[in-house]
């Protein structure tokens, strides 16, 4: 988005439980993850520390959510931001957020007495696209150099470590040099969820709900092909909202059928309306 605000750092609240399916990539996190969790065998071994994870895929398919969920695993402090808060005007400024956003990990990670921190950049594409592909090309070029000064200059050593997931659902536009050993040696692919999936997110968003007799979640599942985990969490939204209007007792099939539709039309205008 637009908005400027970084996240203060935070310890996470969101489990890997809270997140539907995503198997194979919660697997793949959490296998990864054990070099946060296990330093000093990391050390003793002299495996080189991993210290950034690339998570890629469509939009709304739940990356900040496994992003949060991989620093309540490993208790560390959540600090996020987003590829457009870096890109400024003023050669210099995007270097100098880069420089703020590490030293504030570090910062909120020993106040929370806190051994390791969890830096999100979403949209990492908008800060680390292909260098010299950019309008500015010199403050671009600094943001991105910035980016990998840190991460070049992380180490186990410290009393805080840093790992630094992004997320991107433009993972063509990457700029090479990001994937090098060292920097985001892991690229976790987040998809679009399947059948199985999508069952397991109508079941987290309805948990908090009351659903009537007869609402088939495997069957909305089976009816929402192509959904995101947003997507799935709109209809279940909007699915209550419509149960509201009615003041029906509980959430019916009829609620969620009307409300796929909603979202689907909904999805139908934001892509005319280029929005
Ligand atoms: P973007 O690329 O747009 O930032 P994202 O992949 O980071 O998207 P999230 O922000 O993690 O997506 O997901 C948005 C919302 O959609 C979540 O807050 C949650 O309500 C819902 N959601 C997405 N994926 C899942 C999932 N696998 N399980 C449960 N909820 C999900």
């Amino acid at each position: 988005g637009q908005s400027r605000k970084v996240e203060v750092g935070t310890r996470s609240v969101v489990s890997f439980q809270d997140i539907g399916g995503q198997n194979t990539a919660k697997n793949e996190l959490m296998e990864a993850l054990e070099f946060v969790l296990r330093p000093a065998d990391m050390e003793r071994l002299g495996i080189r520390p991993l210290k950034g994870i690339l998570l890629t895929g469509p939009p709304g398919t739940g990356k900040t959510l496994l992003a949060k969920a991989a620093a309540n695993y490993t208790d560390s402090i959540f600090m996020a931001a987003s590829g457009s808060e870096f890109v400024e005007m003023y050669a210099g400024v995007g270097a100098q957020r880069v420089r703020q956003l590490f030293r504030d990990a570090r910062q909120v990670a020993r106040k929370e007495n806190l051994s390791s921190a969890i830096i999100f950049i979403d949209e990492i594409e908008v800060m680390a696209g292909r260098r010299g592909q950019h309008q500015s090309h010199l403050e671009y070029d600094q943001t991105l150099n910035q980016l990998l000064v840190e991460m070049d200059g992380m180490s186990t050593t410290e009393d805080v470590r840093i790992l630094v997931m992004a997320a991107t659902n433009r993972a063509d536009l990457i700029d090479p040099a990001l994937l090098r050993p060292g920097r985001f040696d892991r690229t976790v692919r987040v998809d679009l969820p399947d059948r199985q999936g999508r069952e397991a997110i109508l079941m987290l968003h309805t948990r908090n709900k009351p659903l009537a007799a007869g609402v088939d979640l495997g069957q909305i599942a089976l009816e929402t092909f192509g959904f995101s985990g947003a997507h799935l969490e709109s209809v279940c939204n909007e699915a209550a909202i419509l149960a509201l209007r009615e003041e029906a007792e509980a959430v019916t099939h009829q609620h969620f059928k009307a409300a796929i539709d909603k979202v689907l039309l909904g999805e139908k205008l934001d892509r005319h309306l280029d929005r």
